[in-house]
């Protein structure tokens, strides 16, 4: 599904991804955890497209072709999605209307039918109950007045809504109390499905334990320093990061 190649990239010549390579593949969800500064978010955003990166080495491949010239746009509208870490706030564009207009570009460039907005009604209220929201956060603004977990709750809307192939989700479970976090981890199982894939960045072990990821990469320093199963999300909560910062040293 995606292949990263010894991507090397960096912003006003500082360089901060210095070489990651990863590989995900149909069906799996894997994990990527680390410090902050350690440039998890700057990995999801080159992902999904944000061109203030300077990509100085290396290639990105979705479903077996390189994206690294594509639009955010055409990456979206051919699955891949991204959950900022920091929703945006638009406000005056509707929630609903925003969603359709997303949708309907989707359907566009794949060929299909647009759906006229009482149809995308019923469609996006089917899609609210998987995260628990009330309808009434349709009629607000985009994440306009929504606190920081109905943000993140918005975004899984959103993600259900787009229904992606390559779903990154940047740090979903920050400013998520124990509640919240079972309903977005609830959403995030029922959307899983053999041909959907999931990359969840988080610092946390604790939305783990809901996500039963495949595989776990730890990142240090702009490098994947370490892959494992899902134990080692509780080897990370017990003996913390700073053990793995000399590579050289083993579990
Ligand atoms: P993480 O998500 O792991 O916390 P980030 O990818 O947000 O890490 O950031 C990695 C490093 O890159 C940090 O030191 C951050 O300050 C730096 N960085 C990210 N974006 C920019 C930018 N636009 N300009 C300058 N530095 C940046
Ligand atoms: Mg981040």
């Amino acid at each position: 599904m995606l292949s990263i190649q010894n991507l090397h990239a960096s912003v006003n010549g500082k360089e901060i991804l210095k070489g990651v390579t990863l590989e995900v593949k149909t069906g799996e969800l894997h994990a990527i955890m680390g410090l902050n500064g350690s440039g998890k978010s700057t990995l999801a955003n080159i992902i999904a497209g944000k061109n203030t990166y300077e990509i100085t080495k290396g290639d990105i491949f979705y479903k077996g072709e390189s994206i690294l010239g594509k639009a955010p746009e055409a990456r979206s509208n051919e699955g891949i999605f991204l959950s900022f870490q920091y929703p945006v706030v638009i406000p005056g564009v509707n929630n609903t209307s925003f969603l359709q207009a997303a949708y309907n570009a989707k359907q566009r460039y794949l060929g299909n039918d647009e759906i006229d907005a009482i149809d995308f009604l019923d469609l996006i209220k089917e899609k609210i109950k998987l995260v628990k929201m009330d309808d009434k956060y349709l009629r607000r603004g985009v994440n306009e007045g929504f606190s920081g977990g109905e943000k993140k709750r918005n975004e899984i809307l959103q993600m259900v809504t787009l229904e992606p192939e390559m779903a990154i989700l940047d740090e979903t479970d920050s400013g998520l109390d124990i509640d919240a976090l079972r309903i977005v981890t609830d959403g995030v199982n029922a959307f899983r499905n053999p041909s959907r894939s999931f990359l969840v960045i988080t610092h946390y072990q604790r939305i783990l334990d809901y996500l039963n990821p495949d595989v776990i990469h730890v990142m240090i320093d702009g490098k994947i320093v370490k892959t494992g199963g899902p134990e080692l999300a509780h080897v990370l909560e017990e003996k913390g990061y700073a053990w793995l910062e000399n590579p050289s040293e083993s579990m």
